[in-house]
């Protein structure tokens, strides 16, 4: 990314210096599941549809009762990057896709730091599709509910990383409750396909705590460092390179 450009998102999203900090070498991952076998483009654009249709009318959980429509997530069909937040907010639930208004905005800059797009080349969704009544905490009920759903994504979509945004959704996803602080700045793994995952904050709770913001920005820049090691480097003794 060119340097001029780079420091307008920086600043956009608070961050006025690069400071560079290499990224830790990734834990000993497992061995990942064997890659599904590839489907023809017109199958995987029919099975996203399906998925799309139940989540909207998906009644599994209480929280149909409440929301306005399931949410189930925004970006490519297929693409190395998967973000996952908490749940849907009231503008979420209203509009149908996650991330909108301000929380958006800033995570759409942080995206933008590290070269990533929305539309291009990263997918958007949350642990939970509907909107929790005065956006409470999920409760593990729904949790357990709604996970599939994500499962699926993940399957349709072979992420090669994904960013758990916030602790509400870095913990329901490592199963969890160690404080987001410990959770972040190593390489978790996610599902049967152990897809490698970062942990960092909620772009929501970065508004309301711009302290923080440096801190996010080393996430950022150390899950950027986790891909770049994944799609370039080898894999030896367990460990990626
Ligand atoms: S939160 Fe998930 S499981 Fe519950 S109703 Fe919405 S889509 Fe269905």
């Amino acid at each position: 990314m060119h340097g001029e450009r780079r420091r307008e998102y920086l600043e956009a999203i608070g961050i006025d210096l690069w400071v560079s900090r290499a990224a830790p070498a990734p834990e000993a991952a497992p061995e990942p599941a064997a890659p599904p076998r590839a489907e023809p483009v017109g199958e995987l654009s029919e099975r996203w549809e399906a998925l799309r249709a139940e989540v909207l009318h998906c009644t599994r959980c209480p929280l149909h009762l409440t929301r306005t429509q399931g949410v189930l997530g925004v970006g490519p069909k297929r693409c190395d990057w998967l973000v996952i937040g908490e749940a849907p907010g009231a503008e979420e639930d209203r509009r149908g896709e996650p991330f909108v208004g301000a929380a958006g905005q800033l995570l759409d800059a942080m995206l933008r730091a590290i070269g990533l797009d929305r539309t291009r080349n990263v997918y958007i969704a949350n642990v939970l599709k509907s909107r929790p009544p005065g956006n409470r905490d999920p409760k593990p009920e729904e949790v357990a509910a709604c996970l599939p759903y994500l499962v699926r994504q993940i399957a349709l979509l072979r992420p090669k990383i994904m960013l758990a945004v916030g602790r509400i959704a870095a913990q329901n996803l490592l199963g969890t409750d160690a404080p987001l602080g410990r959770l972040r700045g190593r390489v978790h793994y996610f599902g049967e396909l152990n897809t490698p995952l970062v942990v960092t904050y909620h772009p929501a709770y970065l508004l309301r705590t711009p302290g923080d913001k440096r801190k996010a920005w080393e996430d950022l820049k150390f899950a950027r460092n986790l891909y770049q090691q994944l799609t370039q480097g080898a894999v030896t003794d367990g460990h990626r390179t």
